[in-house]
This record gives C-alpha cells, structure tokens and sequence, in this order.
C-alpha cells in the first residue's frame, strides 16, 4: 500500500465511512488469500495422500490403484486386477479373454512387453 487516501476533501463522517469500506474490503481480501492458500495445502495434501493409502490395502478396497478414482456401485465398479491383484477401476481395466479374467492398465503393458520380447526371442 504505497498509495495513501486523499481524505481531505471529506468531512468526517464521510472520511469514517470511505476508511471502514476499505477496510472491509482488505479483510475480505486477506479472507479469500487465506482460503486460496488453505486450497493449495489440501491440494498438495491430497496428491501425497494418494500416494501413501494407495500402499494400502483398505485404501484400495474404495479407490483405483492406478487413478485413485472412487468405485461406485454400476457406474465404476471394482474389478481386480489377475495379475497384480489390486482392485482397479472400469478406465484402468481391460478384459482379456484368453485369461476371461480383468487386467489392469499396468499389468497388460508388462504383459505385451513380456510379449513381444518372446516373440523376438523366437525368432
Ligand atoms: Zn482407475
Ligand atoms: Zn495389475
């Protein structure tokens, strides 16, 4: 605040009521400062959360390993994973029919390297 108020000109009920506005003004300023830095700090919680309940067993029981997206009843629904036999979610998982089991996104790229370096190898 290098500014300062030209409150001459006012009488002093004005100059009163022109200091009261800026001053609420500042505190709702300060208010919406605070709540934005509280917002960061549960982002950045949030991201660290993530990454040690998904360590977790119970964590898993309600979240995907991969995404940490929440199942829900139908809409997300839980499916493990044959390989690595973590709960993942409908986007995290693909079906393989060979196996007529669910493979997460993880696994089914190990798998296909697996694969192709078979493959190379028979060559
Ligand atoms: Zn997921
Ligand atoms: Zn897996």
């Amino acid at each position: 605040m290098g500014r300062k108020l030209d409150l001459s000109g006012l009488t002093d009920d004005e100059a009163e009521h022109v200091l009261k506005v800026v001053q609420r003004d500042m505190k709702l300023r300060k208010k919406e400062e605070e709540r934005l830095s509280e917002m960061k700090q549960e982002l950045a919680e949030e991201g660290s959360r993530c990454s040690i309940l998904s360590k977790q067993h119970r964590f898993n029981e309600h979240c995907c390993i991969r995404c940490c997206a929440p199942f829900t009843f139908l809409l997300n629904p839980k499916r493990q994973c044959l390989d690595c036999q973590y709960n993942v979610c409908k986007t995290c998982s693909t079906y393989s029919k060979r196996d007529k089991a669910w493979l997460c996104s993880a696994c089914q790229k190990g798998r296909l390297r697996k694969q192709f370096k078979r493959e190379e190898e028979a060559w």
